[in-house]
């Protein structure tokens, strides 16, 4: 199946809808949480470097604010479309209650392919965006953060474009910001550190010790790219790694710091010397002990599901593992630590940062990471309990858990008026 047939909001409506029916939720929360509360469409022009202008499309959803404000990052992508935006809302809600930090979901995203436009262009169409999503965003109400294709600059401007309509300086309007403008330390490495906490966990669960464990990534950007280095450094073999050009492999262990190094000076790590080149798909049917998709949605389902050799499977990525293919996953005893667990490290010290902004009062990276590693160790369990009790996957398990959560509270605060 191709990642064209598939709609992402389709696969996460599905995926609450099933949980949703085995916990017998009444309809007025089903409805609800299988529904965005708020959704914004805006189409703004853009000054280009050569004089032309041009009309971009941008969205900004928040799924459900009953546990707290919305929070979620900005995709910039040529092919973003508005149910893949509503899906990564509905996703941003589940993660933050199996998490159990006070957030609500959302999302953003603008179509265009920041790969092809200069600094200039981006800095005019992020804080036009900025401009035009303004009446939704705020410290109280939905703090973005970085996604694919945006990174800790964008947030900058965000931050300083809504500072400029205000009059004064609001650094708690975005999350994962440069540290100089009030960013928390260990926020550009919090996704990929998150995955490797987890990896432990689902390693320890499996009888697998990391060291020697043999790894495959999927996308090496923040996520993947630093959850292969972390990996690394904790004693795994790290084989292959790939990004959008293609990918490469190499039985005895990639020189992560290298291929990194690489994937800087050319952007892509395909072609990376002593390494024979892969493409995406063979990576993901490697046999190995741990397989990390950390690129985009919708990539294992029912037509690959089968090749997987993994022995478990961290998802980096939000949605890369359609219902199809976790059936077939699940069946060929491969362990899943669905994506509202596994990649919540981001949303997590996104959620430290925007407490220290609100405090003006900064942590140092031990703190942050211990407290990080404190709250995924948590959820980890209550979904691990859950799974056992229940006899169910751990995708399943998280999902009821977040479902649990946000359904007692959609009850305790009731419906206004
Ligand atoms: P990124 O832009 O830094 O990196 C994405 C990587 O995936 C790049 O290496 C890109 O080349 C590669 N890629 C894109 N399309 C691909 C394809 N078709 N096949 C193979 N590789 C492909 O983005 P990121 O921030 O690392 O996000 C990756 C995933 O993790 C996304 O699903 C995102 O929603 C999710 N996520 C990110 C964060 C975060 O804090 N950045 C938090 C939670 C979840």
């Amino acid at each position: 199946m191709s990642t064209e047939t598939i709609n992402p909001f389709e696969m996460a409506v599905s995926q609450i809808d099933a949980v949703c029916d085995r916990l017998n939720v009444e309809d007025v929360y089903r409805l609800r949480l299988e529904k965005c509360e708020r959704e914004l469409i805006v189409n703004f022009p853009v000054k280009m470097d050569d004089g032309t202008v041009e009309v971009f499309t941008g969205f900004r959803i928040q799924h459900n604010d009953t546990r707290g404000p919305a929070k979620g990052g900005i995709r910039y992508h040529p092919d973003v479309t508005l149910d893949e935006t509503r899906a990564l809302a509905a996703w941003m809600t589940l993660k933050a209650a199996v998490a159990n930090i006070p957030y609500g979901g959302a999302k953003g995203a603008v179509i265009c392919n920041p790969k092809l436009m200069s600094q200039t262009e981006l800095e005019r169409l992020t804080r036009r965006y900025a401009a035009e999503i303004s009446i939704l965003i705020g410290p109280e109400n939905d703090i973005p953060a970085p996604d694919v294709g945006t990174n800790p600059q964008i947030m900058a401007w965000i931050m300083d474009t809504y500072s400029m309509t205000k009059g004064y300086s609001i650094p708690a309007v975005v999350t994962g910001k440069p540290i100089e403008i009030g960013g928390s330390k260990g926020r550009f490495e919090a996704t990929g550190r998150g995955c490797v906490i987890i990896a432990n966990l689902a390693a320890r669960q499996k009888g697998i010790s990391l060291e020697g464990a043999t790894v495959a990534v999927q996308g090496a950007g923040n996520v993947g790219g630093i959850a292969a280095k972390l990996l690394a450094t904790k004693g795994c073999r790290v084989i292959a790694v790939s990004d959008s050009k293609g990918g490469v492999y190499n039985p005895k262990g990639l020189d992560m710091q290298g291929l990194l190094d690489y994937k800087k000076q050319t952007g892509s790590v395909a072609a990376f010397n002593g390494a024979e080149t892969i493409t995406n798909a063979e990576l993901l049917a490697l046999p190995c002990d741990i397989l990390i998709p950390a690129a985009i949605e919708c990539q294992v389902t029912a037509s690959n599901a089968a090749q997987v050799k993994a022995r478990i499977l961290v998802e980096g990525a939000n949605g890369p593992t359609t219902p199809e293919a976790d059936e077939i996953l699940y069946h060929n005893g491969v362990l899943v630590i669905p994506d509202i667990l596994a990649n919540t490290g981001g949303v997590i010290v996104s959620y430290f940062e925007w407490v220290q902004n609100i405090e003006s009062f900064f942590w140092d990276e031990e703190e942050v990471n211990s407290k990080l590693e404190r709250i995924m160790t948590n959820a980890f369990a209550e979904v691990s309990e859950i799974s056992k009790a229940e006899k169910t996957d751990m995708r399943n398990a998280a999902h009821t858990l977040a479902i649990r959560r946000l359904v007692s509270a959609m009850s305790i605060r009731g419906i206004y008026p």
